[in-house]
Formats: structure tokens, sequence, C-alpha cells
């Protein structure tokens, strides 16, 4: 009888610890822990916020808090992955891999298995995450998931794994582009308008769906998600085509970039801070201020077309009564590159490598007696195909740099192609960013998606239809390629306190590795990017204290530069 009893007692003791357990997690739903928000200011260039900062109050408080005590991590120098172009580069950052592992190689590509165009631009397009589930690829939303937590996403175009996705549909562009022609005279997207709209839809759904939303979330979920992610892409498109005045100021792209920061992305970011204040989170957030890539005002356009125009004699190219499969060649549009696909033209088969005399020569002597070519080219890489080839050539890396000067005055013949062929590591004379454009360039493509000639162009010089468009990116040159970082917010004392300059190199595949890190989720396996923060040492002593109040006497972690 007291068995029975004691066994009753125990499982009362045991429900009611349960329900207590569940109670204590319901209320703990919205602060198990630091909440991160990545605010992706799409294209802003290194060192924007950091220069404007006195400018910027709203930008201020979130980094500095409004006592300026906060903690705070400040990356200036942070790589992406190469050419910065949108879509590979945000791939890569939310996936931490290099392009040639997520299969988002570039903007638009040839594959060669199946003679197909992938094209990637439009902004409210599945097909990134279609990719990325083919080929197995997890996403920081699929880590946060697989911990037990939560993601939401808005605007992002890589959303796989996320819970709640907040997409822009026809009739937001179409919005923002009658929008444009009203304002600026021109069937363009209104930068100041995608991202208002862009916050709202974040914060309560506004145009878009009030319960993938921060507000439906709260209202219906009754949590805070995890990870949220606001993809703001105004930077970018007001970059391109900024307002006539600044145009007739020749105004250079940091002051387009501290215009726009100043006059939109400021206030939005005093509405965010408003909002999350009054939803009572607002001490638990850590944010990401990143981007995925830079800007370059343009110095000089050249046709789009020009590649073209200099193989068509030769080479049959796709067109009305040609399709990819029977063309000779195919001609990617790019920004700072051209991509040339080329055919063997004996085998007729899309796999088999070009061959180096009969295919390959003869495109680039057609490439280089175009005085355009000359005029906008630094250099000009050639594919390599290792164990598939045999021309008389040891081929054991992916590229040759093509030393085309030299060639220009050399006879030209076979023997004077082979020389001109030159290790990859001879970048290193062409690009300041030496090592980082070699990695890039190896890092890049898939077997199926590598073009056979690439065109590098001169800094500034970009292909392009419109030849209005103002500025650019997707070079190989460090106002493109390099961003900055900061992490921030009143969340972060709890796991990093003070305030941290980490002056060496990272990279936009370090965004996965650093949030995890936060969230306390293991370090994701097989990741091509690293974790800044850890070489972070935090002294228990400093644990608590607070931050040092003036910018000038912060903490600083010079790791050694390489
Ligand atoms: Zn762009």
């Amino acid at each position: 009888m007291a068995h029975f009893w004691l066994k009753k007692l125990a499982l009362s003791v045991l429900a009611v610890l349960i329900l207590l357990m569940l109670a204590v997690r319901v209320v703990n739903a919205g602060d198990a822990g630091p909440k991160v928000i990545i605010i992706e200011f799409h294209g802003l260039k290194r060192g924007i916020i950091k220069n404007n900062l006195e400018e910027l109050p709203h930008f201020q408080e979130l980094i500095n808090g409004s006592q300026n005590k906060q903690s705070y991590v400040y990356l200036p120098e942070v790589f992406t992955t190469i050419p910065g172009g949108s879509v590979p580069d945000i791939t890569s950052m939310y996936t931490g891999l290099y392009p040639g592992r997520t299969g988002v190689v570039s903007t638009i590509w040839f594959d060669r298995s199946t003679a197909r165009i992938h094209t990637l631009i439009s902004y409210f397009q599945q097909r990134i995450n279609r990719i990325l589930e083919s080929r197995g690829v997890k996403t920081l939303f699929d880590y946060v998931g697989e911990a037990g937590k939560h993601s939401m996403t808005s605007m992002l175009m890589v959303n796989k794994g996320a819970d709640w996705s907040l997409k822009s549909g026809a009739f937001f562009w179409g919005n923002a582009s009658s929008l444009g022609f009203l304002r600026n005279g021109r069937w363009f997207p209104d930068s100041h308008y995608i991202d208002d709209r862009t916050l709202s839809a974040f914060l309560t759904g506004h145009v878009l769906s009030y319960s993938k939303s921060l507000s439906g979330v709260l209202q219906y979920r009754h949590m805070i998600p995890d990870v949220m992610v606001v993809e703001l892409l105004g930077t970018d498109l007001f970059s391109h085509f900024p307002t006539r005045d600044l145009v007739k100021q020749n105004a250079s792209i940091d002051d387009v970039q501290k215009y726009y920061a100043k006059n939109v992305l400021d206030p939005l970011i005093g509405r965010l801070i408003s909002f999350l204040k009054e939803a009572g989170c607002y001490n638990d957030i850590i944010f990401f201020l990143v981007s995925d890539h830079g800007f370059t005002r343009i110095n000089k356009h050249i046709r789009d077309d020009t590649v073209n125009g200099s193989l068509r004699g030769q080479f049959k190219l796709p067109g009305l009564e040609t399709d990819n499969r029977q063309a000779d060649a195919v001609i990617m549009p790019g920004a700072c590159t051209k991509e040339i696909y080329l055919k063997n033209r004996q085998t007729r088969n899309w796999m088999d490598p070009p061959g180096l005399l009969a295919d390959v020569k003869p495109a680039v002597d057609l490439l280089l007696v175009n005085a355009d070519i000359q005029d906008c080219m630094n250099t000009m890489v050639i594919r390599q195909y290792p164990g598939e080839r045999y021309n008389g050539l040891e081929e054991n890396d992916q590229w040759w740099v093509f030393d085309w000067r030299t060639y220009q005055t050399d006879v030209k013949d076979d023997a004077a192609f082979l020389r001109a062929l030159q290790p990859l590591s001879m970048l290193e004379k062409s690009f300041e960013l030496k090592e980082y454009v070699v990695q890039g360039l190896r890092k890049q493509y898939t077997k199926e998606t590598a073009p056979d000639i690439k065109l590098i162009n001169k800094e500034g010089f970009y292909f392009e239809r419109d030849f209005d468009k103002y500025g650019h990116h997707g070079s190989y040159y460090p106002d493109d390629s390099i961003v900055s970082f900061w992490v921030a917010g009143p969340g972060l004392a709890r796991i990093l306190p003070g305030r941290h300059l980490l002056d060496s190199p990272a990279s936009i595949l370090d965004l996965v590795p650093m949030v995890t890190y936060l969230l306390g989720i293991p370090l994701p396996e097989g990741l091509d990017g690293e974790n800044p923060l850890v070489s972070i040492q935090v002294k228990p002593a400093e644990f608590g204290a607070a931050a040092p109040a003036d910018v000038g006497c912060c903490m600083q972690y010079h790791t050694t530069t390489n």
C-alpha cells in the first residue's frame, strides 16, 4: 500500500515537474538565448557606416548604445567571393561555401551538360533554393532548424530551411518600378520604396503576408525567431542609378552611398529599434550589419555584345536558327568579365574539352584583333582540363593566365600560343588582391559550368547594355570585393563583452560560423568559412563590466594580417 502511494506521489511530482518545465519553456520561448537579426545592405561598400557614423544617429544607437557603452565587433575588411555578384555572393554567404560547392556560380551561366543557360536575375524566384536542394547543400537556416531553433527571412533569395519567409511579388516590383519612373524618370525600381516596404514587411507584413512577419510570429507563435534576416536591396539599386542631382554633381560612389545611408537607411534603423523596444525584445538582440559586395563607379562602358561581334564570323553563336546545343560558342553577359564557353568542334560534344589549338586559339586570335577588347582588358585566363586533354602541354591547374600582351607582339603561331600560357599565379602581377583572386577563380566553378576563356576587365571598365548606368560591381578589385561587417546590439555583451576591431581579413563565408557560434550551435562541418570571433579572448574580469566609452580606447585584437 505504502509502495502504491509512493509510486503515485512520484508520478504526480513528475507530472508537476514536466508541467513546470513546459511552463518555463513557454515563458522562455522568447529569451532562451540571444536573438540574431542580420540586416543585409545589398551592395554597401566597405566603411560607409563607420566613416559616416556621426551623421547616422540611429546606426550610432544600434552600434554604440544610447549611453555609448555597448559592446561590438567591427570587421573592416570582409572579402566577398569572386567576383562580387549578388546571386553567387548571397548564396555563399548563407551557406558558408564557395560558389563551386553551392552550384550557384554566377548570376547567369551556361551549363555544358544540359546546354542550357541558367539565369537567377529576378528577385522572386525559387531557383537558388532548388539548386541547393538538388545538391544537398545546407543553409544557415537548415543548421538553425536542426538545432531546434527558428528562423525567418525577409526578401532574401536564399531561404531554404527558414520557418517563415517573406517574398516579394510582381505587384511589389511593378509598384516600385512605376514609382521609380515617377520619381526619377526611369523604369527602374525606386530604392527608397523597396527598402521601406521590405522593413515594413519584416515588422508587420505590410503588402506581404502578416502571419510571416515578426508581429505575426509574435502574435500567433508567442516567440521571437532565433535568426531573422532582412535583405535591403535599395543601396545596390540606388548605386547603379543614383538620382539626377548626384549624377550632375559627379558624386563618388562613397558620396552616393553616404547620401542613401543618411536619408533612407538611418531612418529605417530608427524604425526598427523603436519597434523592437516596443515589442520588449530589443535588449536580447545581436545585430549583424552585413553586405554582400561593394561598388565601383563605371569609368567606361563597353558594349555588351562586343565579344559576340568578334567571334560571330568564325564561330556559330546561338541565335534565331541556332540553339545552344548546335552553337560552337556561348558567351555570357558579364559585368567586369566575359565568359566564353567553347565546344569541341570535332566531337561536337559540349562536355568534351575544346581543342587547345583547334578551338581555343582561333577564338583568342579573334578577340585580340578587337580594339575595344584590347582597350578594356586587364587579363585573359584560359581553362585547363587536367587528365582530360593532351595537347602537348601539361595541364595540372584549373586555369592558365594568357600573356596576351607578349603574344600580340609575337608571330601568333601555335608555338607562340602555347608559350603565352602562363601559370595562374601570374595573376598576382595584375591584381592588387593577388592570392585572393587566384583562389577565387579556382573556387568559382563546377566542371559543368566553367567557361574556356574568361576576359577580366581593367578597374572601372564594365560590359553594359545601359550606358546610363552609373555604378557597378562584380569586379576583381577592392572596391567591389571588400565589404565591412558589424556585430553589435545590446544582446552581444552577454557573450562577447567589450569593443573589438578584427582587422585581419575575414570573408562573407564566415557569416554562418559566426552566427552559429553566437547561438551556441556546434560549428557545422565542412564549411569553407571560419569563425573570426573565436580570436576574441574575453577575460573573466571584463564580463559584465561596462565597455569603455571611447572608441579610441576600445579593446583591439590585431591578429596578424595575411
Ligand atoms: Zn547590383
